[in-house]
């Protein structure tokens, strides 16, 4: 008698438990479903362009005057650089994006903006750049097996450098203009100081082989990024003043995303020195990410050029003459000239 209604009342606490558990299950989905919008049809709604970054993992929606950047299981998003919280994790199921609706409110409040305001938020102008000859004074840098040495050769293109972007107008200014040693810590302070819109630092370089040649530019590796810590400063900010707290693991994301601008520009900016130097007939090498003290402190797009290799005999004769020099500075100006110009082209289509 006693197992029978233990029994029964397993089943029925079973049924009890299963039924509630369905009827819960079923409600759950219908109140679930407007919280969600497939990406495809939301950015119809909207009229936005949608692209999948998969290196970075990120969903890019944009329009004429929004970019809206997500992330897989992140619930938050960057509207114009702007962090908000979405309260839902944009996720994938089944070869689709499913976008928080609570996104929809934000773009409103967008769209209402004045396209001149947006235009000064996203221009990226280049106006005051930086040029940092390597080395100097006691610190004499690489020096080549016939004696010539990298503080001398980095500041005769530095110098010339200077006098083309000074042509070219932007505001220009070196680290050091003369033989002296000038501390990594100084020349970081200096370009924050100065407010630069791109820092160059320029240097020659030196290998166990002497069969080693090439300009290189260097860019500022996303791993090694500072700024990233920085801009993740802001973002916490913000999000504190939202009443928000972002879980560790999805700070490194955050401050990842909102750095990609920078990131973006300096990518350009490699590139487009690269070309210059290739279109003058100076031979290059790949360019890769790396984590120079210089590179990896500074708050603006910054890039390290290596003009050539001093240990490379060839390489070493024609660095010590003032025509190639001029030509590895003018390659150099000019891919910044066209940096700027391809930027000013965008926020003019922005607007
Ligand atoms: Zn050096």
């Amino acid at each position: 008698m006693k197992t029978r209604t233990l029994k029964l009342s397993i089943l029925l606490i079973f049924i009890f438990v299963w039924g509630c558990a369905t009827v819960d299950k079923k409600v759950l989905r219908k109140e679930e479903e407007p919280y969600f919008i497939e990406a495809g049809q939301f950015c119809k709604r909207h009229n936005l362009k949608l692209k999948y970054f998969p290196f970075y993992e990120e969903l890019v929606l944009s329009g004429d005057f929004i970019e809206i950047i997500l992330r897989q299981d992140l619930d938050f998003v960057l509207i114009n650089g702007n962090v908000k919280s979405l309260g839902r994790s944009t996720t994938y199921d089944r070869g689709k994006f499913f976008i928080p609706a609570s996104l929809e409110p934000f773009l409103k409040s967008f769209k209402r903006k004045v396209p001149k305001d947006l235009a000064s938020l996203i221009s990226v102008k280049i106006e005051t750049i930086v040029i940092d000859p390597g080395h100097g004074g006691r610190d004499p840098g690489a020096i080549s097996p016939w004696g010539l040495r990298e503080k001398d050769v980095n500041l005769k293109i530095a110098k010339f450098l200077y006098e083309q972007l000074k042509s070219k107008g932007f505001k220009v200014y070196l680290t050091r203009d003369r033989d002296v040693f000038v501390s990594l810590k100084d020349r970081v302070d200096f370009a924050r100081r100065k407010k630069a819109d791109l820092f160059i630092s320029v240097h020659a370089n030196a290998n166990r082989s002497r069969r080693l040649k090439g300009f290189e530019v260097y860019y500022l590796s996303p791993k090694f990024c500072d700024t990233q810590s920085k801009v993740l400063a802001t973002a916490e900010n913000l999000c504190q003043t939202e009443g928000l707290k972002l879980p560790a693991k999805l700070k490194n994301i955050v401050g990842e995303m909102l750095n990609r601008e920078n990131k973006r520009e300096t990518a350009e900016l490699v590139s487009s020195i690269m070309r210059s130097a290739d279109n003058v007939g100076i031979y290059t090498r790949k360019s890769i990410g790396a984590p120079f003290y210089v590179l990896k402190y500074n708050v603006c797009p910054a890039v390290l050029v290596e003009v050539g290799y001093l240990t490379n005999y060839k390489e070493e004769r024609l660095l010590r003459t003032r025509l190639y020099k001029k030509q590895l500075a003018l390659a150099i100006a000019e891919g910044v000239v066209r940096l700027r110009d391809s930027l000013g082209k965008q926020v003019a289509l922005q607007k």
